[in-house]
C-alpha cells in the first residue's frame, strides 16, 4: 500500500538522516532558537515520563528518596575536588549578573550535582545512625556541548542523578552495582535492550570517580551508545568537603558515595535500536498508545459506536486512542507506524457482523483477526510478545555485529569494514586505547564483569594482558 503520509529516508541509504526524520516525524522533539537545546514534545515528553516511573518505581523500591538541589552552584563549592572541577569545567555554563548587578562569586549551571549533595550531605551527617543516606534527584542539566544532536547530545538535557552516602566501602560498592543492575533491568524488562555491563576504564571513567560502571547499548548501524552509569567514589569526595560521621565506637569516619544516572539519551537508543524505514517501534512498556483502534468505514451504521465501545473495553488492559477523525485509514495507519505504536486495532462492518477485529502488530507486521471476546485477553498476549519479540531481535544484531580481534591486522580490518563492538584483549596500557583510538575511532566501551579471556598479549602492543574490552565506535 502506498504510504499515505511523507515517507523518511531509509537507514541503509543515509543512517544520520533516518534518525533525524524519526525524530521530527514522529513528533519526538524540535529544535529552538538557543542553538543545541530542543524542545520535547508531547509524544517525546509522554515516552520520557513512561521510562521515569520505570526507573522511579525501581528507585523507590530499593530505599531511595527523591529530593529537590538548587540549579546553581557556587565556583568555589566546584573548585573542591580537583579531578572533578577539571573533568566539566571546559563545558560549563557560568552566570555572572543578576541583572545588572555583577556576582561577587559566578554561579555555574549544574552539569552534574555531586557538589552540591556533597555540601549537603557535610551538614547533615553526623552519626553512623544518620547513614546510609540515599537520595535521588530528576532535573535538568546543562553541559555546553560543541555538536549536539536531539536525545544523544544535547546542552541541557533531563536526567536522574542518584547520590549515596555510607558507612563503609563495602556497602557503597554494593549500591553501585544495585543501581546498574537496575539499569539493565529498565533496559532489558521495559526498553527491552540488550545491553553489555561492566567497568570503564581509567581514562573513561566519571570525572573524580574510583570506579566507574557502565551498559553499553548497540545501535543498528553497529555503534554503541553509553546508556547508564554507576560510579563508587571511595572517600574522596568525603575528604574534599569533610563529610564525616561518628560511628559506633565513637571514632570519626569519613562517608563512602555513590553516584548514578541516565538520562533522555535512552530515547535516542530506543530509536536506533528498535526503529525501522516506517518510523519507531516502540516497547509496549513506554509506548504513551499501545494500541490505536482505526474504524474502517465509520460512515458506515454502527461502526463509529462498535470502534469507541472496544476502545473502552481495552482502557482496562492497555494504553489506548480512538482515531475517529476524517482521515483516510491508510493515513492512519501510517502515521501510527510512524509512531510506532505496538498494535493496531481495525474495526470495519464485516468485522461487525463476524464478531471479530484485526490486530495488527508493528514489530512484525502480522495481522491476525480475533473474536471480539477474547480481545482483552489477545491484546495483553500480543504486547508481551512484543516486548519478547523486540528483545530478541536487538540481542540478535547485538551477537551479529560483536567481532573478535586477537591481532592488530584482525582489528583494523574489522574496524575499516564494519560497524560494532570488537572484543579484544588489553595490556591495560593508556597509551594503546589512544592508538587504537587515534587509528581506527574506536574507543574503550566497557570491560565485561563475566572477564573472558581470548588470547594473552594486548591486541595492540602485544605485551602480555591483563583484560578483555569492549571497543567500538560510540556516540
Ligand atoms: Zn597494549
Amino acid at each position: 500500500m502506498k504510504k499515505e503520509i511523507q515517507a523518511i529516508t531509509d537507514m541503509e541509504v543515509d543512517f544520520t538522516q533516518w534518525y533525524t526524520d524519526i525524530v521530527k516525524k514522529a513528533d519526538l522533539a524540535d529544535y529552538s532558537t538557543v542553538k543545541g537545546c530542543v524542545i520535547l514534545r508531547p509524544y517525546g515528553y509522554a515516552i520520557w515520563e513512561l521510562i521515569k516511573a520505570e526507573l522511579d518505581r525501581r528507585f523507590k523500591d530499593t530505599g531511595h528518596e527523591n529530593v529537590y538541589m538548587p540549579m546553581f552552584i557556587p565556583e568555589s563549592l566546584l573548585q573542591k575536588e580537583k579531578d572533578h572541577v577539571e573533568g566539566f569545567a571546559p563545558e560549563v555554563a557560568w552566570v555572572t549578573h543578576g541583572g545588572a548587578t555583577r556576582l561577587t562569586e559566578k554561579l555555574c549551571v549544574r552539569p552534574t550535582s555531586e557538589t552540591l549533595f556533597c555540601e549537603h550531605y557535610a551538614s547533615i551527617i553526623q552519626s553512623y545512625r544518620d547513614l546510609p543516606k540515599l537520595y535521588n534527584q530528576w532535573c535538568s542539566v546543562v553541559r555546553w556541548e560543541k555538536t549536539t544532536r536531539p536525545f544523544l547530545r544535547t546542552t541541557e538535557f533531563l536526567w536522574q542523578e542518584g547520590h549515596t552516602a555510607h558507612a563503609t566501602r563495602e556497602e557503597a560498592t554494593e549500591e553501585t552495582i544495585r543501581m546498574l543492575n537496575v539499569y539493565i533491568d529498565v533496559c532489558k524488562n521495559a526498553l527491552s535492550i540488550p545491553v553489555i555491563s561492566g567497568q570503564k576504564t581509567e581514562k573513561e571513567k566519571f570525572a573524580g570517580a574510583v570506579d566507574t560502571y557502565t551498559i553499553e547499548s548497540l545501535m543498528k548501524n553497529g555503534y554503541a551508545l553509553q546508556s547508564g552509569t554507576s560510579h563508587y567514589f571511595g572517600d574522596g569526595f568525603a575528604k574534599a568537603f569533610d563529610i564525616t560521621f561518628t560511628d559506633e565506637n565513637n571514632k570519626l569516619q569519613y562517608v563512602h558515595q555513590t553516584s548514578w544516572g541516565m538520562s533522555t539519551r535512552i530515547i535516542g537508543a530506543l530509536i536506533m535500536v528498535h526503529g525501522d524505514n516506517s518510523g519507531l517501534v516502540l516497547p509496549p512498556a513506554v509506548a504513551p498508545i499501545q494500541v490505536v483502534v482505526v474504524p474502517i468505514a465509520s460512515h458506515k451504521e454502527g461502526v463509529a459506536e462498535k470502534a469507541a465501545e472496544l476502545a473502552n473495553r481495552l482502557k482496562s488492559v492497555a494504553r489506548v486512542k480512538i482515531d475517529d477523525s476524517d482521515k483516510k485509514p491508510g493515513w492512519k495507519f501510517s502515521e501510527y507506524e510512524m509512531k510506532g505504536v505496538p498494535i493496531r486495532l481495525e474495526i470495519g462492518p464485516r468485522d461487525i457482523e463476524e464478531n471479530t477485529v484485526v490486530l495488527a502488530r508493528r514489530d512484525n507486521g502480522e495481522k491476525i483477526t480475533v473474536p471480539m471476546d477474547a480481545l482483552e485477553a489477545k491484546v495483553t498476549e500480543l504486547l508481551e510478545d512484543i516486548s519478547k519479540n523486540l528483545y530478541e531481535s536487538a540481542q540478535k544484531n547485538l551477537a551479529e555485529k560483536t567481532y573478535t580481534a586477537r591481532d592488530l591486522d584482525e582489528y583494523a580490518e574489522i574496524a575499516a569494514s564494519k560497524n560494532g563492538f570488537i572484543k579484544a584483549m588489553w595490556c591495560g596500557d593508556e597509551a594503546c586505547e589512544i592508538s587504537l583510538k587515534e587509528k581506527f575511532a574506536t574507543t574503550s566501551r566497557c570491560m565485561p564483569f563475566c572477564g573472558e579471556k581470548i588470547g594473552d598479549t594486548c591486541v595492540c602492543c602485544k605485551k602480555p594482558a591483563q583484560k578483555l574490552v569492549y571497543w567500538g565506535k560510540a556516540y
